[in-house]
């Protein structure tokens, strides 16, 4: 039987180790994957996945973190708004499926409910794609089509969903801004290096602008060995630099790339992947509203230079 409950994540997969300072933090912790997560906010949670920077890991992002809400049993659209490099479809293994999109819909060439492809291991997981593969955003489609989009999928007969997840393209342009317009919250996808980090510091900005001020993000592509070996900025540094609450920290793992390749998304792995139960664990946190407090708690402190013998 598959657990609805993510497991804490093994010690290990946090930066420099960190271990629960006193047994009331380890048993709280231990207490909490007991439950099933409380669904905070109204519903449908318009949640866009973004980065600025392409490649890393905004789609792998958003199929992980979506199966887990539909494991979760809430009941999930996910959004495929990268028009031009459309692939949520394939890592979900739903490719061979996608017969009608969002522009046949909007030219009443078929209905929402014809668009919407229903995930073959969860019923309560439904993929929308915008366009076919490699073609251009298509005329007039903007912030407007998909306000009325999200309109229309919560006055399905159905129900509204719980969750609307927006897959984004790369770049802050036109396609960017289309994606983010129905979103009144957003996942921000950053990996530890400075490009990235910069390029979701523009976007940060930009969100808030456009108003959205509920903005998590996830680090990805992490890796232990490098931090260790200060080769890689640590998960603090990303914080200290973005000044965003934390919703999950992924490993680096070739898991993600096996499960990219085969269309099967991670966290239904059996056993499952550290980078799946860190995914699971995201999933958790968007749903309650919470944010990783633990990561800034548990890291060592930084290396004291040697002027700080001296009080600098
Ligand atoms: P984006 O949507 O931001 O362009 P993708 O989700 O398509 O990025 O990911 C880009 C590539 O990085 C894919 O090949 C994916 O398998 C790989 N990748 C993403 N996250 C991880 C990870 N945590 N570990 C290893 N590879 C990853
Ligand atoms: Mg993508």
């Amino acid at each position: 039987m598959i657990s609805l409950h993510p497991k804490p994540l093994p010690f290990h997969f946090f930066p420099k180790q960190p271990k629960p300072k006193t047994l009331t933090l380890r048993v709280q912790s231990l207490l909490q994957y007991n439950r099933k997560p409380q669904l905070a906010g109204d519903t449908p949670r318009v949640v866009v996945i973004t980065s600025g920077k392409g490649g890393v890991g905004k789609t792998t992002t958003t199929a992980n973190i979506g199966l887990s809400l539909a494991r979760l049993g809430f009941s999930v659209v996910a959004i495929d708004a990268d028009v031009g490099l459309r692939n949520l479809d394939l890592l979900l293994g739903l490719e061979n499926r996608v017969n009608y999109t969002v522009v046949e819909v909007l030219n009443g060439d078929c209905r929402l409910d014809q668009a919407l492809v229903r995930d073959k291991r969860w019923s309560n997981f439904e993929l929308l794609c915008i366009s076919k593969p490699r073609s251009k955003l298509p005329l007039g489609f903007g912030g407007k089509a998909l306000i009325w989009l999200v309109d229309a999928l919560k006055n399905r007969e159905e129900g509204k969903p719980d969750f609307i997840l927006i897959d984004c393209p790369a770049g802050i342009d036109a396609g960017f801004i289309t994606a983010i317009t129905p979103a009144n919250e957003a996942v921000l996808v950053t990996t530890p290096d400075i490009t990235s980090l910069r390029d979701a510091d523009r976007v940060t900005g930009l969100l808030e602008c456009d108003g959205i001020r509920d903005i998590k993000m996830i680090v990805n592509r992490v890796r232990t060995d490098m931090i260790k070996g200060e080769d890689m900025m640590s998960v603090l540094d990303v914080q200290e630099m973005l000044g965003l609450p934390l919703l999950g920290v992924i490993p680096d793992d070739p898991e993600v790339i096996r499960s990219t390749n085969r269309g099967y998304p991670l966290v239904l792995n059996k056993p499952p992947a550290l980078a799946g139960l860190a995914f699971e664990q995201a999933a958790w946190r968007l749903v309650e509203q919470d944010s990783m407090k633990a990561v800034m708690m548990e890291e060592e402190p930084k290396k004291r230079g040697f002027f700080s013998f001296f009080g600098g």
